[in-house]
């Protein structure tokens, strides 16, 4: 051991790579994390968390409507976006403060600088070499835009948290995760959102019913989606302003533009494939099922390695690395039935098969509610909460769950262990509901969506 510097160099302190590090240095190893931005990487800084905080200050304004109905008066209620951001900034740094005690108190070297992999034993930090008997990619991914003129004017997720105000008119191009979720910031905060996507649909790989669903409810909110639409250019005017230009010839301006068209592992210039690390088309690393690449030293977990990318699988992926490598204890990631959400308005919670796939796997039966919530019966709210069971008809196992509505990241987290553990549809009959709660829907769904009237199929 005493021929490297290291047990473990990890490059990129996001949410994987300081949890893998830090369990190998908690375990006594001798590790060091090479980090050139701020600790906790894209979901701490730029993404899940200060995203999730909007959310939450963006979701106060239907609040303030909806409590009317129940006999409250609220005058001069006024949103300052300044302060959202700046408070959100203060929580980032605690959070940050964290991570660093987290860091220290395992024993974890924190290397700053950009690090750069020179060999199968060595990284380099701004110059400086440090070798290692294993080495952690974990450097996740960064946003994506089209190469189209004037693309320079527009902002991605990155900015679009950092905003110093609101702009009057926004406009997002996109349809996914990122997009819908700051369309609903930016719309319940006062701003005109416009949202261009360049198929019918928002949200592909999401189930139907929960994408027609929430682009109904969104489009109630003001939202304006223009649906199979490309920009081609846009340009700045001579008021500030700017002006996208469509593919069909139509024009249409506004405040901010802002590009949520997915994200890139973020491996260039790391120099892995001279190294001998092989990547895939798209630029990810291509590791095994023990998150080993095609160098026996070099291991790679998160973004970077364009599997399942999102935070919890990134966490998980990091304790296999640290179980296999450093306990003996070869572990791999089940990626079967991972739920996740999106952070809309409202919110979208998924997990298992969506109704497309399940039909290509076999005969299945549909269950499927829509309904008011209760909350919005006194407040008058016009926003339908959609849950649909997919079940296997062989079976009986359920194999999708899916809610579009309030508190519905909240619900399918449960749902996802009835999930993990084969449950079926006999078993959620044989649940007791809790009364009154939009969950309970879950378990008292009895007759299936007739056939000829079954959701899509695509
Ligand atoms: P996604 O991959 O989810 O969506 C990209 C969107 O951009 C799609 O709607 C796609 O359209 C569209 N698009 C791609 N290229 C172009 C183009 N050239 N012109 C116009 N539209 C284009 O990416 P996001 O950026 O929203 O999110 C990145 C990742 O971050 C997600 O995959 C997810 O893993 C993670 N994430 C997770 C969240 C959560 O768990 N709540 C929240 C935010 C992000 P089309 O469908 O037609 O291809």
């Amino acid at each position: 051991m005493a021929e490297y510097d290291y047990d473990l160099i990890t490059i990129g302190a996001g949410s994987g790579g300081v949890r893998a590090t830090r369990l190998a240095g908690g375990s006594g190893r001798k590790v060091a994390i090479v980090e050139s931005s701020r600790v906790g990487g894209t979901c701490v800084m730029r993404g899940c968390v200060p995203k999730k905080l909007l959310v939450y200050g963006a979701h106060f304004a239907e609040d303030f409507e909806d409590a009317k109905g129940y006999g409250w008066t609220i005058e001069g209620a006024r949103h300052d976006w300044p302060t959202l951001i700046e408070n959100k900034q203060k929580e980032l740094e605690r959070l940050e403060g964290i991570y660093n005690r987290i860091l220290r108190d395992n024993n974890v070297e924190l290397l700053r600088g950009r690090g750069t992999v020179v060999d199968a034993h060595t990284v380099a930090v701004d110059g400086k070499t440090y070798t290692a008997e294993k080495i952690l990619i974990a450097v996740g991914g960064w946003p994506t835009m089209p190469d189209i003129p004037g693309i320079e004017h527009a902002i991605t997720s990155n900015e679009a948290l950092d905003l110093p105000e609101l702009p009057k008119r926004v406009t997002i191009v996109g349809g996914g995760y990122i997009a819908v979720e700051f369309a609903g910031i930016f719309a319940a905060l006062g701003a005109e959102v416009t949202q261009i996507i360049r198929k019918d649909m928002i949200l592909r790989g999401f189930d139907h019913s929960m994408r027609a669903g929430l682009q109904e409810e969104m489009e109630k909110k003001g939202i304006k989606i223009l649906a199979e639409t490309t920009v081609r250019s846009i340009e700045k005017t001579e008021s500030g302003a700017y002006n996208l230009r469509f593919a069909g010839g139509d024009e249409h301006e506004t405040d901010l533009v802002m590009y949520a068209t997915g994200r890139a592992p973020s491996t260039s210039g790391l120099g892995l494939e001279e190294a001998g690390v092989k990547l895939n088309d798209k630029g990810a690393v291509v590791v095994d099922d023990y998150n080993k690449t095609s160098v026996d030293s070099i291991y790679a977990i998160g973004d970077v390695t364009d599997r399942v990318n999102l935070t919890p699988v990134a966490l998980n992926e990091g304790i296999c690395f640290f179980e296999t490598v450093f306990r003996d204890n070869p572990r791999k990631m089940d990626y079967e039935n991972i739920a996740s959400a999106v952070f809309s308005q409202p919110p979208i919670g998924s997990v298992g098969l969506t109704e497309e796939e399940a039909r290509k796997r076999g005969r299945i039966k549909v269950f499927l509610s829509r309904f008011k919530p209760m909350k919005y019966t006194l407040s008058g709210r016009d926003e339908r909460s959609v849950m649909k069971l997919l079940v296997d008809a062989e079976t009986d196992r359920v194999v999708g769950a899916h809610m579009l509505g309030v508190d519905a990241p909240e619900i399918v987290q449960g749902i996802a262990i009835a999930l993990k553990c084969g449950a079926t549809k006999a078993q959620f009959d044989a649940t007791v509901g809790i009364h009154p709660t939009a969950a309970e829907e879950f378990v008292t769904m009895r007759d299936p969506v007739p056939e000829p009237d079954a959701e899509h199929t695509e």
